[in-house]
């Protein structure tokens, strides 16, 4: 099939050059392809069709004002003898203009329609544009598909597009036909049933990263919290007790604070909605409740929480490799040398320190290595070539590996900090204080999940063992039918 999508297109009319498809010469035992509109998508498709070897007839409502577009392999002609001409016609016209085609009503009836339209906002509510055409055409088999491929991804191939070709109709038989076509012009069919899941097909293109919105949105809250955060305590409070201007380190080393914080924070929210169901399970007996629908929702963003989370940390690693590179840092070193010389000291060297830098540095590099892990198998290319057990072993055992080195690296880096009372400007905690919080909980509570007791219970509850459930025998005096005596509460 990629041969086929990689296949050169059709030569346009007129062209002059020598074609040389000669899989473009219709192969008369497959059907005629009829389309209806003479639009972008029309074109694309009928090119396809054409270098897939199919005869094609196109149907338009002004038929000589076109027919230069199209290849000269395919037929341009009014609307009704396309429609009477074809066995199967894919229906290019916008959805307001399906009602103008109520004429071809009788010459379509029997034949198969292809509806790739596509909707202008999100419908909710229904019907869909394919449903409002089987509507009008009852005697004739909607096949909602294509609409989903671009005109773009026609002309070019699947190369350079999705190559899935979402169906669904009430025909089984006119679904076929529109799947041998897919295959056949190197896309591949995906069989989404009856006409009823058209409304989500048509909806299909038109969503703006639906998982991403509340991720996002607790990335940029988390940023402007720790940003103004930092921002109070590094370059305003200097400002306002010793009229020191710091307002320099906005751009670069404000934001590089920033970045980690919210880094952690959201690590930690990958793995605390998974503690909060054990707990909840635990706390209910059993693994039948549903969860609260706002636990739902965050379970299902534990993977795009987690690349935003990577994403600050990677931003952390490039801004931190760029801080040497600042002027304010030259000067500031220099500065530091001047004045040891000054002051005859010889060597600057502080054990602890140089300790705690190279933990730091070391713990910190160690996470961004686990992330770029979880990351990558977060794919769902990768994800399909691991079994489950890997998988949950990559995105859990590893995770809270990656969530532990990186609670280390923030450790590290404040040491004893926290323990200063000068660093408390404003009575505000030192930001890394603050940051700790979550992750210290999610940790322990995962500590917790691992004692012998609760993973032995939480184990037996995840099999389908319930603390309520109990068996039930009947006495045979006692409102018993079957002879089944009644121990329960055993
Ligand atoms: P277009 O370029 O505007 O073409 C629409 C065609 O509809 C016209 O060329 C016209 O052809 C025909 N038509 C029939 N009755 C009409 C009427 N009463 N008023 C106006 N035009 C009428 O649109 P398009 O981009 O090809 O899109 C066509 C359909 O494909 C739409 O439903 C769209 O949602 C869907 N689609 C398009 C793409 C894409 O990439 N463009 C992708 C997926 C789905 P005649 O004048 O020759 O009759």
């Amino acid at each position: 099939m990629p041969d086929e999508m990689a296949r050169r297109l059709i030569l346009e009319r007129g062209d002059g050059g020598a074609r040389h498809f000669e899989d473009a010469v219709p192969d008369p035992s497959s059907p005629v392809i009829g389309i209806l509109g003479t639009g972008d998508f029309s074109r694309s498709l009928a090119r396809r069709l054409v270098a897939s070897g199919y005869q094609v007839v196109v149907g338009s409502r002004t038929p000589t004002r076109f027919v230069a577009l199209f290849p000269e392999e395919a037929e341009v002609t009014t609307q009704l003898e396309a429609a009477n001409k074809a066995d199967l016609i894919f229906v290019a016209v916008y959805p307001e203009h399906h009602s103008t085609l109520m004429d071809l009503k009788q010459t379509l009836a029997g034949k198969t329609l292809v509806d790739v339209s596509n909707s202008l906002s999100i419908n909710h509510k229904g019907p869909s544009n394919a449903e409002l055409l089987a509507d009008y055409f009852p005697g004739s088999f909607v096949v909602k598909g294509f609409n989903t491929v671009s005109a773009w991804t026609l002309q070019m191939g699947a190369r350079d597009g999705g190559r899935q070709v979402f169906l669904c109709s009430n025909s089984q038989t006119a679904k076929n036909l529109v799947k041998s076509i897919c295959h056949r012009m190197g896309f591949i069919p995906v069989d989404m049933g009856l006409l009823s899941s058209s409304l989500e097909i048509e909806n299909l293109p038109l969503y703006l990263f639906p998982s991403w919105r509340l991720p996002v949105l607790c990335m940029l809250i988390l940023f402007i919290f720790f940003y103004l955060y930092n921002f109070i305590r590094d370059v305003l409070y200097p400002f306002i007790t010793e009229h020191k201007s710091a307002f320099y380190k906005m751009p670069i080393e404000v934001v590089n604070v920033t970045l980690p914080s919210v880094a952690l924070v959201m690590l930690a929210l990958v793995y605390l909605p998974g503690l909060l169901a054990a707990f909840l399970q635990l706390w209910s007996g059993t693994k039948y409740n549903r969860f609260p629908n706002w636990l739902d929702r965050w379970l299902l963003s534990r993977k795009q929480l987690g690349l935003c989370s990577f994403l600050c940390a990677v931003l952390h690693a490039v801004y931190s490799l760029c801080l040497p590179l600042r002027k304010s840092a030259q000067f500031k070193l220099s500065n530091m040398a001047y004045k040891q010389v000054k002051k005859g000291m010889e060597d600057s060297w502080v054990d602890e320190e140089v300790w705690r830098m190279e933990l730091y540095l070391s713990v910190g590099i160690m996470a961004l290595g686990l992330l770029s892990l979880l990351a990558v198998t977060s794919l769902p290319s990768v994800a399909g070539t691991i079994n489950w057990r890997e998988f949950s072993f990559i995105q859990s055992t590893l995770g809270y590996c990656a969530l532990f080195m990186a609670t280390a690296h923030t450790l590290f880096y404040g040491w004893n900090r926290a323990f200063v009372l000068a660093r408390y400007h404003f009575y505000m905690p030192p930001t890394f204080v603050l940051v700790l919080v979550l992750p210290f909980v999610v940790l322990l509570g995962r500590a917790a999940l691992c004692l012998p007791c609760v993973a032995g219970r939480l184990r037996k509850i995840r099999r389908g063992w319930e603390r309520n459930r109990h068996i039930r025998f009947m006495l045979p005096a006692e409102d018993c039918r079957n002879g089944v005596e009644n121990v329960s509460n055993v």
